[in-house]
């Protein structure tokens, strides 16, 4: 067997390809011709994305003693994008080609020649595109009827900040986490899920006393790490870029990227940024209520600063792909690599013949009892065993259980073969033995 380090580097089209093939990701729209930017999960995306999500509010916020979960409404009060300028300056700098009419964005192209036509000097000026998908709330469209589509999940947390204070006046630091849809209207939206108009983020406002930022943030660096470990990605195509000043938002002191080595390039897989008392600030400037926390040793009382660490569902599902995708070409198959508990199927189940009544009876004995403890359990009598497990293989299964005439009787009655993913090893092993591996 390859050594399956060196035997990976998926193309973009592999992942495509096999996350439309196997039921992961679909175009959106796609039996209309699709729209632009929008992506459908399938049945195995769905649970791919779930057991991230999950794994994350496990880490992030049930797993810790001072962390709050929250879930704004998508619909705010526009006064939420005033206060945070949002609706002056959360703008791409659009170009438009007086050729061929393409648009596209300023800062993602070389403007001496139109990547479309070909011809050159046909942009002119670019003008300031605001990205928040703006609606109307109730009948009457006016003004006062503005809305917007979210363009991120942080305004919602922060929006929050003194209801939860009010609620639970939780000791300082502690931090506040939502997940949940975003929508941006992206000039040109590319790159498969990486850059997409709707999308889901896991975001963390994470508030502190302004003396303390530094330890806050480094100690957050090390969680992200946790965090890329747990996904799966090689420590070694995982790299921090210390944004500079002049890139950095103009409230941000200091912000870290997590970039990872996707099979587009090097891109931003998450963000860590200090935001100082930026946002509660505003809150406080536009709403006239105070933001002020009151520290229960009865000094002095101040706006908190926040830490925020930003994580794109999408991203991170795109990871995980192009981690565990290997094209192990020793055994002819193409196998998912993830890490057990995001598999979206933790074990296949089957008879070795589907055409004997006793093999299959008691193989979905067996299915039910490892469906009713584990969930994602599959069952799979199509074609011959080697066919079953390249299926599973390829959609990330970590086991595939397989009940033969041994299983009935004979020594080894009572147990069954199970077949490990990476290294195709086989062994045998009682119904409670086979328990035990799968909850490890
Ligand atoms: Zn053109």
């Amino acid at each position: 067997m390859k050594n399956p380090d060196t035997a990976n580097n998926p193309s973009m089209e592999d992942l495509v390809s096999l996350a439309k093939r196997r039921g992961f990701i679909y175009p959106g729209s796609d039996v209309y011709g699709g729209l632009s930017g929008t992506w459908d999960y399938g049945p195995l995306g769905v649970a791919l994305k779930r057991n991230i999500m999950q794994l994350w509010w496990k880490m992030f916020v049930d797993d810790a003693d001072n962390m709050y979960g929250v879930d704004a409404a998508i619909l705010m009060n526009q006064k939420v994008w005033q206060a945070s300028g949002h609706v002056d300056t959360f703008t791409d700098p659009l170009v438009e080609c007086s050729n061929c009419k393409g648009r596209f964005r300023e800062d993602k192209i070389d403007t001496s020649r139109c990547p479309n036509c070909g011809q050159k000097g046909t942009f002119g000026e670019a003008r300031q595109f605001n990205m928040m998908f703006k609606t109307h709330v109730g009948p009457v469209q006016d003004d006062n009827s503005i809305s917007y589509l979210r363009p991120e999940t942080a305004q919602g947390i922060f929006t929050n900040f003194k209801n939860v204070v009010d609620s639970f006046y939780p000791d300082l630091p502690f931090g506040l986490a939502q997940q949940g849809k975003a929508f941006r209207n992206e000039i040109s939206p590319r790159d498969f899920i990486f850059r997409s108009r709707e999308f889901e983020q896991m975001e963390i406002e994470y508030f502190v006393h302004p003396d303390h930022w530094q330890e806050a943030f480094e100690a957050w660096i090390a969680k992200v790490h946790e965090w890329t470990e747990a996904l799966g990605l090689p420590a070694e195509s995982v790299h921090e870029l210390e944004v500079p000043e002049n890139d950095r938002a103009h409230y941000s002191k200091r912000t870290v990227d997590f970039e990872y080595d996707f099979p587009i390039g090097r891109e931003e897989l998450l963000g860590l940024a200090y935001r100082t008392d930026f946002d509660l600030g505003n809150i406080q400037r536009v709403s006239g209520k105070t933001m002020e926390y009151r520290p229960k040793d009865g000094s002095a009382p101040f706006v908190p600063h926040v830490i925020e660490p930003s994580f794109g569902v999408e991203r991170a599902l795109m990871a995980v792909l192009s981690a565990a995708y290997w094209n192990d070409t020793d055994n002819e198959r193409i196998v998912l690599r993830l890490p057990k508990q995001l598999a979206p199927v933790k074990v296949a189940v089957s008879p070795l013949l589907k055409n004997k009544p006793e093999l299959v009876a008691k193989a979905r004995e067996i299915y039910a009892l490892l469906k009713k403890e584990f969930g994602a359990v599959a069952w799979d009598d199509n074609g011959n065993v080697g066919k079953r497990y390249r299926r599973q293989d390829e959609i990330g299964t970590p086991y595939c259980v397989v009940i033969d005439f041994d299983t009935l009787e004979g020594e080894n009655a009572g147990t069954v073969t199970v077949r490990e993913r990476d290294t195709t090893a086989q062994m045998r092993l009682k119904t409670d033995e086979l328990i035990d591996l799968l909850r490890k």
